[in-house]
């Protein structure tokens, strides 16, 4: 993994989405024909959070395309803890759901980690159960987190070489750092967690040989966080809607700032576009890279758990 002046090779999410949903869809087919099971999505909403409505829309939009039954549980913001509670196991009992996905954020009163424990390891699709993530540092099979397990694959699609070299992780999220960093040790990185308290960041970061940004702040990123030909794995998402944040960010790029002049924003992640295109060796850019992936692998999720049903 050398440094070049070249622009980094594109690491496309979205290609790779489209192929897994493709085989989502062909095992769908499978198991309904030879064993009469379709498998059953369902997403659990609670309250209005416009980000939120939009994810569970096209969740569900894929499911159904993939072939599968969908469905979204809506619940009014002002419902309890008892009254989620109460849903989810039904949804456990129900054996036409073999996926389970209780959107989050969840609104202030209730007790996320309550909810995520209430769900049927075996449909936890989100790969958020407890007895989940302890599989997945023990090493064992089950269900991965969606958008970590769509990020390696991502990198093993295009041949990113994982073993013995050095990945950094920016985030220790449950969802996305921490799982982000089990799996690139067991594929034999080197792994290093950073997270807001770290101190010298940008040059922990800058001796990555794979750098996995997930922090939430936009274009944190910047050149001198990125090694000379790494692979840069930007999964943050942000809405830039004023134009000269745009022109820092993108320059003269006529589509993106077309994008916030007529449609009123255009995208930006963790990693500033223009500085890691100067840097980094394979990029995953935003958008089109991570975020595609990550209902591509809850599709995969939901196929799996409707194939252990009743086996
Ligand atoms: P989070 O807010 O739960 O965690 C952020 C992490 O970043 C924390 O561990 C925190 O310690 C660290 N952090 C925050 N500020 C920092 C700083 N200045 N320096 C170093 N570390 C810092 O976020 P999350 O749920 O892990 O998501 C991270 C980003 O990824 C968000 O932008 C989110 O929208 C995006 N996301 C995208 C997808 C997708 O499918 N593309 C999925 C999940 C999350």
């Amino acid at each position: 993994m050398t440094g070049d002046a070249r622009a980094p090779r594109i690491l496309d999410g979205a290609a790779l989405a489209q192929r897994i949903r493709a085989e989502v869809a062909r095992g769908c087919q499978r198991l309904e024909q030879g064993r009469g099971i379709v498998p059953g999505l369902t997403v659990v909403l609670v309250g209005e959070d416009p980000a939120s409505q939009i994810y569970v829309r096209n969740k569900e939009k894929a499911a159904r395309e993939a072939g599968m039954r969908s469905g979204v549980e809506r619940l009014p913001a002002m419902t309890g803890e008892a009254g989620l509670l109460q849903v989810v196991e039904r949804l456990n009992r129900d054996p036409a759901v073999h996926g389970i996905l209780v959107q989050l954020p969840l609104p202030g009163a209730i007790d996320v980690h309550r909810v995520i424990e209430s769900v049927d390891p075996g449909k936890d699709v989100d790969g958020f159960h407890p007895l989940n993530g302890g599989r997945l540092l023990a090493g064992l099979p089950g269900p991965l987190p969606c958008t970590p397990a769509g990020i390696l694959r991502l990198l093993k699609h295009h041949e990113v070489p994982l073993a013995g070299r050095h990945a950094v992780v920016l985030g220790r999220s449950n969802i996305v750092g921490k799982p982000m960093a089990l799996l690139l040790l067991r594929e034999h990185c080197t792994v290093t967690i950073c997270h807001s308290k770290t101190v010298g960041l940008a040059e922990v970061a800058a001796s990555a040989h794979i750098l996995v940004a997930a922090i939430g702040r936009p274009a944190l990123v910047t050149g001198e966080f990125i090694k000379r030909g790494a692979a840069v794995v930007d999964v943050g998402i942000h809405r830039v809607t004023d134009e000269a944040t745009c022109r820092r960010l993108y320059g003269d790029d006529a589509q993106r700032l077309a994008a916030v002049r007529d449609r009123g924003a255009t995208l930006v992640g963790d990693v500033h576009p223009l500085e890691a295109r100067a840097r980094a060796g394979w990029l995953a850019p935003v958008p089109g890279g991570v975020g595609p992936l990550t209902i591509a692998l809850l599709l995969e999720n939901t196929l799996a758990a409707a194939e252990r049903s009743g086996a």
